[in-house]
């Protein structure tokens, strides 16, 4: 049982979280699944997801640069992949891969960087030189004589 706004102020709760986005609920559903409580509180002042869920670019990933994210995402990238098939609910995760163009030297700095970091920590990420981000994403204009030239991209 999941209550959210007006929670009987007489009843006691296992937990009590605020904030029916994202983080609260999954917090409540893990803690109802992995560590059996059963009559959790979530106080939403809006309605659920309601909040920055709602308003994301919706890209589930793992490329984050340091250490600490890149474990935590990656984890939370494992858990979206099984979710579907535990909830008995096709929420349309369709895996496919995120492309981020790299348009100066900077970037392409910033990006390798990345990706050898995300390598390291055993995410799967790779540098494409513009040739083979085109062969990907053949739609994209790969001349260097245009404002933004692609220089590559992870
Ligand atoms: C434009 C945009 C694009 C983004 N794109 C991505 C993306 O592509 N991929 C990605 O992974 N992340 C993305 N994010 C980040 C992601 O959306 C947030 O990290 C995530 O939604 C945070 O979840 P949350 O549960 O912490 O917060 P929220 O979803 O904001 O939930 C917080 C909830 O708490 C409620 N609340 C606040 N204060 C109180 C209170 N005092 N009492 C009761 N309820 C309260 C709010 O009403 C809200 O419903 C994006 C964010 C934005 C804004």
């Amino acid at each position: 049982e999941f209550l959210w706004r007006n929670p009987d102020p007489k009843k006691s709760y296992d937990a009590v979280i605020v904030g029916g986005g994202g983080h609260g609920l999954a917090t409540a559903y893990f803690l109802a699944k992995n560590h059996g409580m059963t009559n959790i509180a979530i106080l939403e002042k809006g309605w659920l997801a309601g909040g920055n869920m709602a308003r994301n670019t919706t890209i589930i990933r793992s490329n984050y640069l340091w250490d600490e994210s890149a474990a935590i995402y990656e984890h939370s990238l494992k858990l979206w992949e099984i979710l579907p098939e535990e909830l008995e609910y096709d929420f349309l995760f369709s895996q496919r891969g995120v492309m981020n163009l790299a348009h100066t030297l900077g970037d392409v700095r910033e990006s390798m960087r990345r990706v050898g970091a995300n390598q390291l920590n055993g995410v799967d990420a790779e540098w494409l030189d513009p040739k083979q981000v085109k062969e990907l994403c053949p739609i994209l204009n790969i001349n260097d004589n245009i404002r933004y030239p692609v220089m590559g991209a992870t």
